[in-house]
């Protein structure tokens, strides 16, 4: 049986809908024991479905999908080193997010709620609110002002309500946490589901690169639920034997909002609090993280380490992926930066992976400035 597990005190609880964090204040894991049957995923579909034995929704029936997984894992060259690249943007609603909301919303329609609401700095609640219409399940999602146009036209063309909140990400998040005193909190950071579906960013890796793990995975990091995820699926995997060891992790956030590469640098187990500042990558501008612990600690368990990267950086990496063919929004583009500091002082011998994690269509009023006429 599933339960909810605190990684802070240890206390478990029976799954309750509306329990999203535990009585230390903790956000919750989830205990469930995943299986791996290769001839059976061999069968399947080519969407995230196909490992169904390791994700944690009873019965088919209640599946909430649009087609989503199994993204293109393309070979690219940087400074004359190959890099495998998760072609993440190619997800139903544009961002590696419907990892996440397909198995959440999934749970959510198996538990019989009728209603969810969550907040976003844009794709989280675009891909809830997306799978939530599939679902027929209500959704209202809680918005900082500064998200770009295109993430809110696309919340409420899901027929999700949107609450726009006045200040900051946080401030936002902490007027979602009232409304979900009474209403499923379906949070992309604080729901363990969540985890449950990014997580199979790890599986399709495995799967591609011939059963095998990589050495390295580079991931963006905001609230950290790819790079938890990964690290999870990965984790899984060893449990599993199916893999030998997880790959390092190397973590990728913003100069302008580095709480996780300061906290790394700095020794502490815990995020420290930052002064944020302006970033082009508003999808990783999170000077709050909620797992910042467990990020930390997934960093140090596979030897990884965390990078920043400069809004220069990103914009030139914004351009050349643009020249390959990739239009990528700059939060996806800030990881591409990361790849390429990565690459300059390591990763000789090493087989890396990363992943482009949003479209450009999501942000192109932010990125008008950008083109020379
Ligand atoms: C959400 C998001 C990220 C960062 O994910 P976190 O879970 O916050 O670490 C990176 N890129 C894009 C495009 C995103 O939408
Ligand atoms: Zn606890």
């Amino acid at each position: 049986m599933e339960r909810f597990y605190c990684p802070e005190c240890n206390r478990t609880y029976p799954i309750h809908p509306i329990l999203w964090r535990c009585r230390c204040g903790s956000p919750l894991d989830l205990l469930f024991l995943p299986q791996f049957l290769k001839k059976k995923i061999l069968h399947r579909d080519s969407t995230l479905w196909r490992y169904r034995e390791a994700l944690p929704i009873k019965e088919d029936q209640v599946i909430v999908s649009l087609g989503e997984g199994m993204t293109p894992l393309e070979e690219m060259t940087f400074d004359h080193r190959p890099v495998w690249i998760k072609i993440d943007y190619l997800f139903p609603t544009g961002s590696y997010k419907d990892r996440g909301a397909a198995v959440l919303v999934s749970k959510v329609k198996e538990l019989g709620i009728r209603k969810v609401v969550e907040d976003s700095s844009g794709n989280a609640g675009a891909a809830i609110a997306a799978y939530c219409a599939k679902a027929g399940i209500g959704c209202e999602v809680y918005v900082p002002q500064s998200t770009s146009p295109e993430k809110l036209v696309q919340i409420q063309m899901y027929g999700a309500r949107l609450k726009r909140v006045a200040g900051s990400r946080e401030k936002t998040a902490s007027v979602t946490m009232k409304a979900a005193q009474k209403t499923y909190y379906a949070s992309h950071c604080w729901n363990p589901y969540f985890l449950q579906g990014t997580k199979t960013f790890a599986f399709e890796v495995w799967e591609q690169m011939g059963w095998m793990a990589p050495d390295t995975v580079i991931l963006p990091v905001g609230h950290g639920t790819l790079l938890l995820g990964a690290y999870l699926g990965f984790k899984e995997l060893k449990e599993a034997k199916k893999i030998k060891k997880i790959p390092k992790l190397i973590g990728i956030q913003s100069s302008a909002c580095a709480p996780i590469y300061l906290g790394w640098t700095r020794g502490l187990t815990s995020s420290p609090a930052i002064e944020k500042k302006e970033t082009m990558a508003e999808g990783i501008a999170i000077s709050e993280p909620v797992r910042g612990k467990q990020i930390l600690k997934a960093i140090r368990d596979t030897e990884g380490e965390v990078l920043t990267v400069t809004e220069r950086e990103i914009k030139t990496a914004l351009h050349e992926m643009g020249r390959r063919g990739h239009f990528i929004e700059p939060t996806a583009a800030a990881t591409v930066a990361g790849i390429k500091k990565y690459l300059k002082k390591k990763g000789q011998n090493e087989i890396v992976v990363s992943t482009l994690t949003g479209a450009g269509l999501k942000a192109t009023e932010k990125m008008t400035h950008l083109i020379t006429p």
